[in-house]
């Protein structure tokens, strides 16, 4: 007897860790994702115990998680003056039974693709493949309508189809075809990497500045035992007058370090020095920070809603890697 698989649009964190539950429990899956090379993009990505401890469960260890990130020690927020206003321990100094870990988010992408490859095979996520709708049908299947890269289309029936197809998502706007438009709150958001060595415990995340001009940063590698240098994150963010929208193209792009760094210019003092770790990153990204409005469900009939796709949060705060994923 064949069984239709659970499809999954979108291979993204919460695409594949779904396809790594489904196949722990056998049920076959398939995931259509629409890039055509997997590739690790992002920067920091905070995974909270409780998301580690489905890691866990999924078979993951601490080596794959140390590969990709490292435990997060402590959350200080930091004041302009240069003192600490609030700290706490993270993780398992905190108390949790499994530790919080701040992650490279392409880096743990791929870690949970090579799993999928490693265990369900080659063939489970397709490359290249834009899921643009489905339809419910009387046997409680779903028909889901796929479209190739160079722009042919199939259809592929499935026992359920899960949304995982992020903050755009397809699925979501076919369910909720009156949805309002993505918003902007009029905070900017621009982030990096540069190597630079780990301040207060050696993982600590900072926040720095006040609610609508601060500067976050923590590291996302253990140091080099040679340089002592680790991999350090950061998000540079202006809240600006938002009355006319977002003006600029696209929801993030690569952008100068000039074009923003004056904002920070002055944020010198003796245990970090803001502009120097701007200016030494690699690459910049500004990103607005977008939101979307509740929707009343996430599921209609055999077809759910997963991730960013039911309910985008903004990436502060540590929300990105929620546990609801798995
Ligand atoms: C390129 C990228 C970089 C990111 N960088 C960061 C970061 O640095 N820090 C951070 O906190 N968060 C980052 N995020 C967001 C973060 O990954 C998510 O907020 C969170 O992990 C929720 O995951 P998700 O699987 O729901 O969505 P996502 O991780 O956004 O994954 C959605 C996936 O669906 C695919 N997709 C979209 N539409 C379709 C479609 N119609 N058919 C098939 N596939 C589709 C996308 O290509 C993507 O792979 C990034 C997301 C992306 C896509």
């Amino acid at each position: 007897m064949t069984r239709n698989p659970v499809i999954i649009a979108g291979g993204g964190i919460g695409g594949l860790a779904t396809a790594l539950t489904l196949h722990q429990i056998g049920v076959p899956c398939i995931v259509f994702e629409a890039v055509r090379e997997m590739r690790p993009l992002g920067v920091g990505i905070n995974l909270q115990p409780n998301a580690v401890r489905e890691l866990f469960d999924l078979g993951l260890t601490e080596e794959d998680l140390d590969r990709v990130g490292v435990p997060a020690k402590e959350w200080a927020l930091v004041g302009l003056n240069g003192n600490e206003i609030y700290s706490e321990p993270r993780g398992l100094l905190a108390g949790y039974k499994w530790p919080q870990y701040a992650v490279h988010r392409g880096r743990f992408h791929m870690l949970l693709y090579q799993k999928v490859v490693e265990r369900i095979g080659p063939d489970a996520v397709r490359l290249a493949s834009h899921v643009t709708g489905y339809r419910r049908s009387p046997d409680g299947s779903v028909s889901v309508f796929v479209e190739n890269a160079d722009g042919s289309t199939f259809e592929a029936i499935g026992a359920l189809l899960i949304g995982a197809d992020g903050i755009h998502s397809s699925v979501r706007a076919q369910m909720h075809p009156a949805q309002p438009p993505i918003h902007w709150g009029g905070a900017v958001m621009w982030r990096g990497t540069t190597l630079a060595k780990p301040i207060r415990t050696g993982s600590s995340f900072v926040g720095l500045g006040t609610h609508r001009h601060r500067i976050v940063f923590y590291p996302i590698s253990h140091p080099d035992p040679q340089s002592g240098l680790a991999m350090i994150n950061w998000i540079a963010e202006v809240t600006l007058d938002n009355s006319e929208g977002w003006k600029q193209h696209g929801w993030f792009r690569q952008v100068s370090i000039n074009d923003f760094v004056h904002h920070f210019e002055d944020w010198i003092w003796d245990w970090v020095d803001v502009p120097a770790l701007i200016k030494r990153a690699d690459s910049v990204f500004e990103n607005p920070m977008i939101d979307r409005d509740p929707v009343p469900t996430w599921h209609d009939g055999p077809v759910a809603l997963l991730g960013d796709a039911a309910h985008a949060m903004y990436p502060t705060g540590s929300n990105g890697g929620k546990p609801d994923h798995h």
